[in-house]
């Protein structure tokens, strides 16, 4: 799916092309954390597949706040530059909301500057954040309506569960947010006709939380100490019960690099307009 959308994105990036609109993205990375660098390599190979600019700053974990925010009030200003995405989580010592607050909402391609964030909330939006965009692509295309059914998200990060009760809700489905402090979290989960986990705890949901027929979305990404990939379902538990269900590693993370290649797109749009 992820491979069908690229490559209509390539279709639409030579199309603007075509009419001299030039989508770049600059992605920043700072500090040397793997899982971050993995990301980052995925992305700008991303932007290589459908021939779009793609600029990388890699910056030292010492890299102070002031010049990290020169850097991106520069990019904010760069016209071959459509859209800013800064690799979170930043070190230590960098405040992460500032930074993000810096980046010029038209160019904020991670859609989590809060100016996007409200946008998401009304429901007029030109950017959605890349994860929850890709967990309501793999939905839509696998033909599953969500209007009126009981959708629970374990998780309510900033960056996947809060926007994804945004976007859920706008397509009437019926929302329940659970996190570390909801009681009973099986009786939650077990009502789910759509679930969608993001925790961080590798394979957390099991076959036994799961309603019969559900469709489960895993958003998890771990590294088990042999180095295999997993997500906060057990897959092999809940396979059973699920009439849908993501694979980790392979489900939503590709999604999500596709996303992001769609708001570059729509970036290099918004910025022309203006
Ligand atoms: P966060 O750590 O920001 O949030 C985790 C959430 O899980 C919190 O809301 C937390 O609750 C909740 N939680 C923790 N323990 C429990 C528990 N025992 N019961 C119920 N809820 C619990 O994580 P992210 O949202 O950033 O990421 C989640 C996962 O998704 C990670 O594995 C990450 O790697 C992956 N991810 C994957 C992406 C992709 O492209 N596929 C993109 C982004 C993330 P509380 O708020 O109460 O602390």
């Amino acid at each position: 799916m992820s491979a069908r959308i690229k490559a209509e994105l390539k279709e639409e990036a030579d199309k603007l092309k075509a009419q001299g609109i030039m989508p770049g993205l600059a992605v920043v990375i700072v500090g040397d954390d793997p899982a971050s660098r993995v990301y980052v390599n995925n992305k700008k190979k991303a932007c290589c597949e459908l021939g779009i600019l793609s600029e990388e700053y890699a910056l030292p974990a010492e890299t102070s706040e002031e010049e990290l925010l020169a850097l991106i009030d520069k990019l904010n200003c760069d016209n071959k530059i459509s859209g800013i995405l800064v690799q979170l989580p930043l070190p230590k010592g960098l405040d992460e909301e500032k930074v993000i607050n810096r980046i010029n909402p038209k160019k904020d391609v991670d859609a989590f500057h809060p100016v996007n964030v409200g946008k998401i909330m009304i429901g007029n939006y030109d950017f959605v954040p890349c994860t929850p965009a890709g967990v309501m692509e793999l939905i839509a295309e696998s033909g599953i309506d969500i209007s009126g059914k009981e959708c629970v998200i374990v998780g309510r990060s900033n960056i996947v569960g809060k926007p994804m009760s945004m976007l859920l809700l706008h397509k009437n489905g019926t929302v329940t947010v659970c996190h570390s402090k909801t009681r009973d979290l099986k009786e939650v989960t077990k009502r789910a006709d759509i679930l969608v986990v993001a925790v961080g705890r590798p394979e957390f949901i099991t076959g036994e939380m799961i309603k019969e027929g559900a469709v489960v979305i895993d958003v998890g990404i771990n590294r088990l100490e042999n180095k295999k990939l997993v997500g906060d379902v057990e897959f092999e538990s809940a396979e059973k019960v699920a009439s849908a269900i993501t694979p980790v590693p392979g489900g939503v993370g590709p999604m999500t690099i596709a996303m992001l290649m769609k708001n570059t797109l729509k970036a290099a749009i918004v910025n022309k307009e203006n």
